[in-house]
Order: C-alpha cells, then structure tokens, then sequence
C-alpha cells in the first residue's frame, strides 16, 4: 500500500534517500478536499535542516548516478512510466481529491506528463553532443552535455503530477539528482511518484521530495550545494525565486501565471469557436496557465459569440469532481474562490456587462465545498481589474475589437505571454497572427496549445523568467552544461611554442 494512504487525516513524511521521514519541523498545514471542505490530511512544513539533509542525500547520490550510463537512465525511466501508467487511477483519485478537478481531467493531466517521461527515456540520444574532425590540421573537436549536480522544482497546485513531471524525468535523465518541493495544497501524488521511481529501480537520493512553504523555498533558493532551480506558479513569486537564486549564482528558469487571449475572427465558426473557448475557459475551474480568460471578439459576430458562448456555459455540469457527469469542479481553497467572487464583485461595480453569474452557484456540495459556477463578462475594456489581473476561476472576460490589428496589438501590450489562440479560416491573418504576436505558445483553431514534451512549453514577458522553457531540448540544455574538448592526437615532430591567437583552421 500507498504511503498516501487516501483514508487518514495523519501528517504526509517527506521522501528523502528512498525512504519516507517525518519532517524536523513540527510545523503543518491542512491540506482539504475542495468538493467537501474537509481536512484530509496534513502537509509538513519542511524547515532549512530538513531542505539540508535532503542536499546532503543528494549530493551524494550524484557522484554513482552521472556516471551511471544514460542507456541505464532511461531503462529506468521507461519502466517509471509503465508503473505510472498502472497506478493511473489512483493519482486521478489523489489529484481529485486535493486539487477538485474532475476525474477525467486528472487522469488527461497525468497523461500529459507521462509523455514528458517518455522523452526523457531518449536520453541516450538527447545528450549525445557533435563532433567535428580535423577543425585544424589533426585537431578534432566534440561537446558533451554534463548534468549541474543537485537540482530542485517547486511546483504549483494547479497541476500536481504534471508540473512535476515537466521537471524531475528530464532532470535525472540528464545525470542530476533533484529535490521537488510540490505545492502544500496538494502535495500527495508526489509522494506517490518517489515511490514509483523507487520500484522502478531508482536508487535512492536521486529524486527526493520535501513538502512545505516559503521557508522551504527560501531554504532551496539559498542553499549553496543545488546547482539549478525550475520553479512554475505565480509571477511574483517566480519573479522572486528568479531574481533569489540567480543572485546565489544558480540556473534558474521560472515559469510564472498567464492571461491567455483568444481572438475570435468575423470568419470563425462560431459554434466551433465557443465549444473550443468555454472548454479552455472553464476546463479545471478555470486554474490553468493556459486556460483562456479573455475573448477579443473581432467585428460584428461579437454579439453572436457571446450569446453562444453564454448558453453553452450555463448548461456546464458543475459539482464534485469525482463524480459521473460533472465537467468543471470547484476552486482549489476557500480563500481563492472568496477572491475569485470578489473579482466578479469587482466587474459590476467597474461597469462590466455580467452575462452569466456564478456567484449564485446552486448544486452538490454548495454549502460546504468551495465552488462558483461559470461566470462570462462582456464589454470589459483594459482598465478593468477583470481584464489586467489573472483571476485563476472560471471568470472569461469579452472584450471587443474592430480589427485583427486592434485584437494583435491588445494582446501585446499585455503583461503577460503564456498561450494565446485565434480562431479564423484565414491561412493569411492566421500567418500575420503567428509571426507578429508576442506570445510563447500560439495555437491557430486550437484553444489550449499546450505543446507535446517533444517541443518546449514556456511563455514570454511576465510569464517567464530565465531563458530556457521546460521539457523538448530546451529541458535537456537547461539540466546539462556543455563541455568542449578540442584534441589532437599526432605522430607529427613537436611544432613548437606558439604566442599568437590559435587559428585552427588555417
Ligand atoms: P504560487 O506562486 O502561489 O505557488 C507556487 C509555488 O511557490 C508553491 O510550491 C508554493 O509553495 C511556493 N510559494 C508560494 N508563496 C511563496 C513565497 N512567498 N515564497 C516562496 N515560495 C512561495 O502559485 P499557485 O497558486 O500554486 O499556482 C497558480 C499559479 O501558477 C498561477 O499564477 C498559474 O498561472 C501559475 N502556473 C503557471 C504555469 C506556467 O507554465 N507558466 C503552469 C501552472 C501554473
């Protein structure tokens, strides 16, 4: 058995050298089940000792693993991903249960990151180098790809196995050792992922987890024996943890929060359009990095859009994840769903047009889970809260434009520049479209283009700090440094000192 075991309310241990440990730190926080309210367990709240003897572990645990061949490595991996593939129920159970997203939508999460382990199985490949012979007379010169050391993930609430799984298999594919620190909302899967890189034969040491909260961040970001940190969550903090652990001299790439648009063309299919937004709306509550929060609806189908999108929202099956039927389950804590009514609060009084409204959400579990239904505002314009901020709920936002250079130019001027999508039949504004926005990822008639692990996934402006994306060969540079060696193997006389600038090629 699990040792998450779904039926107590006891305190989760902390994984650290193949084993579970209770934390030094007596500190916890309740970790509930949105749907219900209720406590369901306790997450420790790991100090700097704890973070300490997790770098200590290790640390000593990369000098066997980088020089363990990466065909072993990925021997390893691919049997993680068969038992990740077997327990597939139980995660979504898990991840349903702390996070409140459906079932269905647990177990589509989980896949996601199944494939970035399946990637990271092809590590024998991705960390070959190049190799160029006779770069001089004699002279050969090749790159290898060597793993930082001890690297750490701090991952958010909204995708419990998937953020993780975007980190560590590409990581200690490479050859590093890491320490993930998971969100203190939801932190279980975690533990059950250790456990299953541990049956597949991981040795100890390379992948432990510490649960917790600032002060175990602050304990990562500081400590100078982790060599790399990838953090995803919010930007201020990502933009903390981007400028903390730089300053300690660290390699840091920080994914932080998002405001997707989707631009709607007079030429879209309308009905295709709002299926497409209202599930990248209100998919997981609208807690997605890449779910669409605003609508620019482009010249005179604005009004066609809304109504349809309207009356397919209000049909939305809303209630507890876990159960038949529901497409969209509740917000992750009570705070965040008060702060998401309080957004809408804020829209009415700011003059928005409230053309649905989830604040009054009647269904299973409203007395004491932490729901709202889904809520769609027209005619919102930049200087609206609505607009500007990330809300993270299933609050989507109408704003009107006339033009393609009106909707292209209202996107880039937003902070933000995690995903974004329009919807045309247009092969030329859709190509305009790709090549003049400034946003990360860019889907052309798909809502969420969340990239495959074969690509990299990451934003631009606010919504990236760093320079390398996660997973694809953007992952692979960022855990590996490269070395290259340049040698010469002669049976040629000695040719003597030389005090100018070598020029191989000549
Ligand atoms: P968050 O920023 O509150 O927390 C993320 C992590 O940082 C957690 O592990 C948390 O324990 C830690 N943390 C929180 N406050 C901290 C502090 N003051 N100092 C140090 N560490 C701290 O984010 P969240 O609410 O868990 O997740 C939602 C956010 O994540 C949204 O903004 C969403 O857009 C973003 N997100 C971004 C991506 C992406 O790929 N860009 C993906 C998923 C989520």
């Amino acid at each position: 058995m699990s040792i998450v075991d779904t039926n107590t309310s006891g305190t989760l241990p902390l994984w650290i050298d193949g084993k579970a440990v209770a934390a030094q730190s007596k500190r916890t926080s309740p970790i509930t089940n949105p749907a219900t309210g209720e406590v369901v367990r306790q997450a420790p709240m790991a100090n700097a000792a704890d973070v300490d003897a997790a770098v200590q572990v290790a640390t000593r645990a990369f000098e066997e693993w980088r020089a363990t061949p990466p065909l072993r490595r990925s021997r390893i991996l691919t049997r993680f991903r068969e038992l990740l593939e077997a327990h597939r129920d139980e995660f979504a159970r898990l991840i349903t249960q702390e996070h409140g997203k459906t079932l269905a939508d647990a177990a589509g999460s989980l896949q996601r990151g199944i494939e970035v382990v399946e990637f990271a199985s092809g590590v024998p490949h991705l960390v070959k180098g190049e190799h160029a012979e006779d770069v001089g007379r004699g002279i050969d010169c090749h790159s290898m790809l060597q793993p930082l050391g001890v690297c750490a993930g701090i991952t958010p609430f909204n995708f419990p196995v998937m953020v993780p799984l975007w980190m560590f298999p590409v990581a200690i594919a490479c050859g590093n050792t890491f320490i993930l620190k998971p969100s203190e909302k939801d932190p279980s899967p975690s533990l059950l992922m250790a456990e299953l890189a541990k049956e597949a034969g991981l040795p100890d040491g390379v992948l432990n987890v510490v649960h917790g909260d600032k002060e175990a961040v602050d304990a990562l970001l500081n400590h100078p024996g982790i060599k790399g940190i990838s953090f995803v969550g919010s930007t201020p903090i990502a933009r903390y943890v981007y400028e903390t652990a730089t300053r300690n001299g660290k390699r840091v790439q920080a994914l932080g929060g998002a405001k997707n648009h989707a631009v709607v063309l007079p030429d879209a299919d309308i009905e295709f359009a709002a299926d497409a937004v209202i599930g990248a709306a209100y998919g997981s509550a609208g807690e997605r990095c890449m779910a669409i929060s605003a609508v620019v609806a482009v010249g005179a189908t604005g009004d066609q859009l809304v109504e349809t999108i309207r009356a397919k929202a209000a049909k939305l099956p809303v209630g507890p994840g876990d159960q038949p039927g529901i497409e969209m389950g509740p917000l992750v804590t009570r705070e965040h769903r008060d702060k998401v009514k309080g957004y809408v609060d804020s829209g009415v009084s700011e003059g928005a047009k409230l053309v649905l409204d989830g604040r009054a959400f009647e269904g299973a579990g409203r007395e004491s889970g932490f729901f709202i239904g889904p809520t769609l505002f027209d005619q919102v314009t930049p200087d609206m809260k609505i607009y500007q901020d990330e809300i993270f709920g299933p609050v989507l936002v109408v704003v009107r434009a006339e033009t393609l250079d009106e909707a292209i130019g209202l996107i880039n001027r937003n902070p933000y520049g995690n995903g974004t999508a329009i919807f045309t039949r247009s092969g030329g504004a859709a190509r305009r479209f790709q090549n003049e926005i400034e946003v990360g990822m860019v889907g052309i008639n798909v809502p969420i283009p969340v990239p495959m692990a074969f690509f990299s996934f990451g934003g631009w402006k606010n919504s990236l700090f760093g320079d390398l994306h996660v997973h694809g060969m953007e992952g692979v540079y960022f855990y590996t440094r490269t070395k290259v060696v340049t040698t010469r193997w002669t049976e040629d006389k000695p040719v003597g000192s030389s005090f100018v600038m070598p020029t191989l090629g000549r």
